[in-house]
Order: structure tokens, then C-alpha cells, then sequence
């Protein structure tokens, strides 16, 4: 059974979400470095990408590898308590990432996604080894 609130269980979940902030915060550095112009959060796309490239037709998602379950990451290791909560939580997630980047491709945007483990440092955007995107 789930033993948390309604209130404790959203708050713990924004916790996580804003965890997400600190890799795409990066990105978004380094692309304004490289002279790219991009577009915030658009409400109107699929997902919200994180940013949207409108002459490309071109988005960016940056995702945390927990909250968004990147494959095979050990940054995506499950909690060893309360898995009951976690996992249809983190299934959804996944789901839902899978759902918008279809919906996305089909009105004819592509789609990337960055994960948190690509950022070992702000400067660098390159994988690390052992880790599938
Ligand atoms: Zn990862």
C-alpha cells in the first residue's frame, strides 16, 4: 500500500523533476555558445520539448536519467525501497516520452534526446562509454 499523501508524493516528484533543471540549463549554455537560437518549452508540441528549433523543425529533449529511464544507465538504478510506488510511476514516464517523440515525428519534427549521464562536465556533449541513447 501506498502510505504516502497526495501533497508528500507531488513533492517528492517536483524534488526529482527539478533535478532534470541543472543538465538542460548545460545544453542550453553550450548551444547559445555555438550561436544556436531555439525557442523554450513549447506548450503547443507534444511533451513540451525542452527545446525547439522552429527553422529545423528540430527538438531537444534533456532528460535526467531516472525520472525519464534511460536505458541501461547506472543513474537510472531503481530505489531499493518502495519499488510499488516507483515503478508504474517510472513506467508512465517512459511511456509518455515514447508517445510524444512518435507524435512529434509524425507532424514532421525531429526529435533528440540528451540524457543527464551525456553531461559529465558543462562543456563536453559526447556519450560516455557503455551507455545506449
Ligand atoms: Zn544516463
Amino acid at each position: 500500500m501506498d502510505t504516502l499523501s497526495r501533497t508528500e508524493r507531488s513533492e517528492r516528484m517536483a524534488r526529482i523533476r527539478g533535478r532534470d533543471t541543472k543538465p538542460e540549463l548545460a545544453v542550453r549554455r553550450l548551444l547559445h555558445r555555438c550561436g544556436f537560437r531555439y525557442r523554450l518549452h513549447r506548450a503547443t508540441l507534444p511533451g513540451k520539448p525542452d527545446l525547439v528549433f522552429p527553422s529545423r523543425q528540430k527538438v531537444i529533449f534533456v532528460h535526467g536519467c531516472f525520472w525519464h529511464r534511460h536505458p541501461g544507465c547506472p543513474l537510472a538504478r531503481l530505489p531499493r525501497s518502495r519499488l510499488e510506488f516507483w515503478l508504474p510511476k517510472l513506467k508512465d514516464n517512459r511511456l509518455r516520452d515514447l508517445k510524444n517523440i512518435r507524435r512529434l515525428r509524425k507532424l514532421g519534427w525531429k526529435t533528440h534526446v540528451v540524457w543527464e549521464c551525456q553531461l559529465p562536465d558543462l562543456n563536453r556533449l559526447g556519450p560516455r562509454k557503455g551507455h545506449t541513447v
